[in-house]
């Protein structure tokens, strides 16, 4: 007897795409990878589990992230902490600097998946989400920062989503970002009233964060805070400029935000995000910027950085707003046969007409004309192609056309030779 076994669920946040919802998913892998080869960036994998330190340097002790919603544990085996990936660019950076790839050239790469962050789960924010991860590898200059924004409006082009606005800061070196802190935080003790829990405990440790915040009681006092933008020396200031001529010359619109400062702490000068009205309170689709002290911070040789992730749950719940997303039918072909014999022949069948690129489904098992004849129709396929005993005998094969607008053009139902079978169907399905 069978102990009873209390039925298992996926865990809170964490999503199953089941068969009929996940043809946008494929769609979209299919779109971005055309699109990124149209730019000349490659794909790289990289583990899903990590050290844990790798995360708590690479993004920062006192972000979010690390703080509050990573999943780590200690390794059984090694004692060792360990942490499932809560963003790509860590990993990525690691990969690089592990395999020496900046020694002779600069890359461009990019990697898809899943990325993990214990938050509250709710519309575009789940615990396991995935992204789509773009990084530019050993290049300075402000052209490289503004390709990949242009890439970025070419992507929401390609995909026909309108109202996606970019919004574009710099955050300076590291000794212009310093001074700002002093001044930063002088301000911040003078509004000591208004500032929150959160905000008073992080005002020392990362008071730029502190502006960040959604609570509305301290909304005056972080528009009012002496903005980073005004400590930029001269070149900072340029490299924005090269940045904002080249979205220019696009023909690309942005807001400046003097608030925008992303929530890692390793970015420096150009930082971008691309938001929308139509997703509720989680509208930031892409978020990305140059991190040029990152791969030196991880050990590797110094070299300078960008790159940003895109959301890809919120990437397609805008697809799904802006247009139809149907689910791809199973196949194209369905066969419908009756005896062993003839479902044999259906299998040698099969092959051929995948052998032409089609796709089939041969109906397992056994059953009635009329069951299968369901299962073909539900199947999605545009035609059945039916093996009974009088086409057996006659070496025939019947077809029938299964959907209306194969039907205009069409007989809907003949039986022909088998051998004219492949021919037939390569050219009308
Ligand atoms: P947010 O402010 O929404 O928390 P973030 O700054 O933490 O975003 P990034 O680390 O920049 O986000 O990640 C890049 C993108 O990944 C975001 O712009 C968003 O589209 C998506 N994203 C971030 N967190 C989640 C999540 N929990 N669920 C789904 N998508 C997410
Ligand atoms: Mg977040």
């Amino acid at each position: 007897m069978t102990q009873s076994f209390q039925k298992v669920h996926a865990l809170t946040g964490m999503k199953d795409v089941l068969p009929d919802a996940s043809a946008p998913w494929e769609q979209l892998e299919q779109t971005v990878r055309t699109w990124l080869a149209s730019y000349g960036y490659r794909n790289m994998r990289t583990p899903v589990l990590e050290y844990t330190r790798l995360f708590a340097r690479g993004i920062g002790e006192v972000t979010d992230i690390v703080e509050k919603e990573m999943y780590s544990f200690t390794d059984a085996l090694s004692d060792e902490a360990l942490t499932m990936r809560p963003e790509f660019t860590a990993g990525m950076v690691r990969a690089t600097i592990e395999h020496n790839m900046l020694y002779d050239r600069a890359h461009r790469v990019y990697a898809m998946g899943p990325v993990f962050r214990r938050e509250k789960p709710q519309r575009g924010r789940y615990r396991q989400f995935h992204q789509i991860d773009v990084e530019a590898l050993g290049f300075a200059g402000p052209d490289i920062d503004a390709e990949l924004i242009v890439m970025l409006n070419r992507l929401w082009a390609i995909l026909g989503l309108p109202d996606i606005r970019l919004e574009l800061n710099s955050l300076g070196q590291a000794d212009e970002r310093a001074a700002h802190r002093s001044a930063l935080i002088q301000y911040l003790e003078q509004h000591r009233d208004v500032l929150d829990g959160e905000a008073t405990r992080r005002m020392h440790t990362n008071p730029l964060r502190v502006l960040d915040s959604k609570n509305p009681a301290m909304q005056d006092m972080a528009n009012n805070a002496p903005p980073l933008f005004d400590f930029l020396g001269e070149a900072s200031r340029a490299h924005f400029d090269g940045v904002c001529h080249r979205l220019d010359d696009a023909g690309i619109a942005y807001r400046m935000n003097p608030r925008l400062v992303r929530g890692l702490d390793y970015y420096n000068l150009t930082v971008f995000e691309w938001v929308t009205d139509r997703l509720g309170a989680q509208g930031t689709v892409c978020g990305g910027g140059r991190y040029d002290g990152l791969i030196d911070l991880l050990g590797g040789k110094p070299a300078p950085a960008v790159g940003f992730a895109i959301g890809m749950e919120r990437l397609l719940d805008l697809c799904d707003q802006a247009g139809e997303s149907s689910a791809q039918a199973e196949c194209q072909v369905y066969m419908i046969h009756q005896s062993d014999d003839a479902q044999r022949r259906a299998c040698r069948v099969a092959e051929q007409l995948r052998d032409e690129g089609l796709r089939v489904i041969v109906h397992a098992g056994s059953g009635s004309f009329k069951s299968q004849f369901k299962r073909a129709d539900a199947s999605g396929a545009a035609v059945a192609v039916i093996l009974g005993a009088d086409e057996l005998s006659s070496g025939t094969a019947s077809i029938k056309w299964l959907r209306a607008q194969s039907l205009e053009t069409r007989v809907q139902q003949e039986t022909i030779p088998l051998e004219r079978l492949v021919t037939e169907l390569k050219l009308k399905v």
